[in-house]
């Protein structure tokens, strides 16, 4: 195996240096077993050999998680960290968090939304990717240990910067485990062990990283009554308009049925835009005279749904995997759908629609892509968070966490784009691309980095790059370069 111990940027400190190495040689063959084992899992297997092998890519997945934990950990530990400090959306971030995450509730069969106060929220200054990681990890939390119901993000503007709180309706915390739930190795009850697979780290990185920020963490629970944790955020705003600007939708919007985190996040958007809010309780059959739409809860009784789709202009609110449903619920009379987690800017233009009278407008189809897409990053949140948008955009990723598993993978995958991280631990990502370059790889990369300045452009094209872009890539603008360098937006490949 070729191994580069050099310091991407000179930043690093020998023990930092080690552990990257280390967690290099570790994650490699890792990423061969779990590789391999999705193979096999798309051949004919017995049932028998079918559980023995997502077994091998269960526990493979955990092991992984954990030592990403480890390594998150240990970094954090090491030495001066650097903060970044980039103009971001909070509630936007909360999206992004909850987009990511949405899978995993669902198929858990849990609800999960956010709510900003105030909506829309200003635009502040800080390290938004430590920020994610702190929101990630505390509703990734939220949800592993919550088996009904739901989980709710509350981002709220505070004198001074900004709070997030991550409710759920889990098993609690008691209050003699509270106090110690920040240190490192540290989980409430033996059982929890086995349960999860975690080893009590989660907490203790966002304790840091918390710290970091100059923060506070809190949480308030009682046995049997949910969890809540608040992080305190000291920031400053960027003085910069909101970065999603909700339209005025005026009127009174009925919500029945819905699940509760998603009827809270509903509650303060719609108020927000200016129209009154009625909760419509379905059993009664009666609806305030006012309710120009009705959002419906896709589980409710259809008899129920039938009578008020019959009375009010609705529209029914779907999880993703229930879009098999749509034509039921229309030939029930909703007039439209939307589907969680829920855009507030999609939800203003259905309820326009609706109020129109047009008829379940189909919706507009995402442009699909088709292809292999490498993303190399050493950060495993943003990586999900890529791999996410792009497999939701129909393309098949593959992540490398380092230069050189970016050159292995690219031998095994001959991916149609590469999106190289620059800053890499053990093989940074100029390097990785000179190599590939070398190597005979003549498909787009694009460079992608935090700093994007003319010399580091510069650099980045003369190591191999066909273009850069400068984190952070929210979703939609990482399917738009994807299709665009993969030809499939109708633009020139090639094109910078
Ligand atoms: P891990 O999840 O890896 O075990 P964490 O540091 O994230 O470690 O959490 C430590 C322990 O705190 C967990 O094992 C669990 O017992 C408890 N805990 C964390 N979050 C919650 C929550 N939302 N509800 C109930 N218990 C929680």
């Amino acid at each position: 195996m070729t191994q580069d111990t050099r310091r991407p940027d000179g930043a690093e400190t020998p023990e930092q240096t080690f552990l990257a190495t280390a967690s290099h040689e570790i994650r490699t063959p890792l990423n061969g077993i779990l590789g391999t084992v999705s193979l096999l899992l798309e051949t004919d297997l017995s049932p028998a050999q079918r559980e023995y092998a997502e077994t091998i890519r269960l526990s493979g997945g955990r092991l992984l998680d954990l030592l990403n934990n480890v390594l998150d950990y240990a970094r954090l530990d090491a030495s001066a960290v650097e903060l970044e400090a980039e103009n971001f959306c909070p509630a936007r971030l909360c999206g992004e968090v909850v987009e990511l995450l949405s899978p995993r509730a669902h198929a858990a069969g849990l609800d999960l939304a956010v709510r900003s106060l105030p909506s829309p929220m200003p635009g502040f200054l800080g390290d938004a990717g430590r920020i994610r990681q702190i929101l990630f990890n505390l509703v990734g939390n939220a949800l592993k240990f919550t088996a009904r119901g739901a989980v709710l993000i509350d981002a709220e503007v505070i004198p001074g910067g900004l709070a997030f709180h991550i409710r759920d309706t889990g098993p609690g915390i008691a209050p003699e485990d509270q106090a110690r739930l920040f240190e490192a190795f540290r989980q409430t009850a033996a059982g929890d062990a086995y349960r999860d697979g975690g080893v009590g780290l989660g907490l203790a990185i966002v304790k840091r990283l918390t710290d970091l920020l100059g923060g506070r963490i809190d949480v308030s629970s009682a046995l049997g009554d949910g969890a809540c944790f608040s992080v305190f955020l000291p920031l400053k705003q960027s003085g910069d308009a909101p970065a999603d600007p909700l339209p005025l939708i005026g009127g009174r919007v009925g919500l029945a049925g819905l699940p509760p985190a998603t009827a809270l996040s509903l509650s303060a958007s719609l108020s927000a835009m200016g129209a009154d809010v009625s909760q419509v309780d379905a059993s009664s059959g009666k609806m305030p005279a006012e309710v120009d739409v009705l959002l419906i809860g896709a589980d409710l009784p259809e008899g129920a749904v039938a009578a008020m789709a019959r009375r009010v202009a609705s529209l029914v609110v779907l999880r993703p995997e229930d879009r098999g449903a749509i034509a039921r619920f229309r030939a029930l009379g909703c007039v439209g759908w939307l589907v969680r987690p829920l855009r507030m800017s999609s939800v203003a233009e259905r309820i326009q629609l609706a109020r129109s009278g047009a008829d379940a407008v189909e919706e507009q189809e995402m442009a699909s892509g088709a292809g292999r897409v490498l993303i190399a990053d050493d950060n495993p949140v943003n990586a999900l968070i890529a791999r996410r948008a792009l497999e939701l955009a129909g393309f098949t990723v593959t992540v490398a966490a380092t230069g050189s598993e970016a050159l292995e993978a690219a031998a095994r995958m001959e991916p149609d784009l590469v999106l190289m991280d620059l800053r890499m631990p053990v093989m940074d990502g100029f390097e990785a691309m000179r190599r590939l370059r070398a190597d005979g790889f003549t498909l787009p990369i694009i460079a992608v980095s935090a700093e994007i300045n003319p010399d580091i452009e510069r650099r980045a094209r003369d190591a191999g790059a066909d273009g850069v872009a400068t984190k952070p890539l929210d979703a939609e603008a990482l399917r738009r370069l994807a299709l665009r360098w993969t030809g499939r937006s109708g633009a020139i490949v090639g094109a910078a």
